[in-house]
């Protein structure tokens, strides 16, 4: 994760100086461009692990660049982090529809991004993933697959260690039930959506001892979200 390129794309000068040196700092190379144009130019020479997409700008907006990265082989895979204004909000919807991985909202902080940053990277790869997961006195280590709340060990079942596996890699962000056994069970899994509640309860039941139980909030008509405070 260190040493990732991240490439930042907005037209305002002092944010792309606060973001550039918020990335220097975390031991990140930060590459900018103040227009799709310098951006594509940046891209075709070296993929970045990450872009800093902003909603607003000239000619193309950032949705629009975001789509068209989404069409192309070369780019598709690229993670991609939106930066939006509050009065965008309500088109984030449309914003995941084109393929963007998280967003974060202006004004924030520089540790709020770099945890995006962290997050996004962690969640995609970046040839990772058996790195220790933790939130909150909770921890998972994926490679001996133990769970454990300040430090005294979690007793879980293998549907529920996937499950938070998969929360602690992909917080913040809300999954259907489909898309939870997509992930979680696979794609050719035969098993029922309601078969996601039954686990889900288990899992905030494990959790609940430690009041830890409300990170996995259930999100009314639209499915699960497992939410990190510590990025909020
Ligand atoms: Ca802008």
């Amino acid at each position: 994760m260190k040493n990732a390129r991240i490439l930042l794309v907005e037209d305002e000068a002092p944010l792309r100086e606060m973001v550039s040196y918020a990335l220097s700092t975390a031991g990140f190379v930060p590459q900018l461009a103040e227009n799709v144009d310098a951006a594509y130019k940046l891209i075709d020479a070296q993929l970045p692990q990450l872009i800093l997409l902003d909603w607003m700008l000239p000619g193309l907006t950032g949705i629009e660049f975001a789509q068209r990265l989404r069409r192309d082989e070369y780019t598709r895979d690229l993670p991609i982090i939106m930066l939006t204004a509050r009065s965008d909000e309500a088109d984030k919807l449309s914003g995941f529809e084109a393929g963007v991985d998280d967003y974060i909202s202006k004004p924030f902080s520089p540790r709020e991004l770099i945890a995006r940053c962290k997050a996004v990277l962690r969640r995609t790869g970046a040839g990772e993933g058996s790195e220790t997961l933790s939130v909150g006195g909770l921890c998972l280590e994926p490679e001996s697959h133990r769970v454990s709340v300040n430090g005294t060990p979690l007793k879980l079942g293998p549907t529920e260690f996937a499950l938070l596996k998969f929360f602690l890699q992909h917080s913040d962000r809300v999954y259907s039930r489909s898309q939870l056994l997509d992930r979680v069970w696979g794609r050719s899994t035969s098993v029922e959506e309601r078969t996601v509640d039954v686990h889900i309860l288990r899992l905030r039941k494990a959790l609940k001892p430690y009041a830890l139980d409300h990170y996995v909030e259930t999100v009314r008509s639209a499915g699960y979200r497992f939410s990190m405070p510590d990025t909020k």
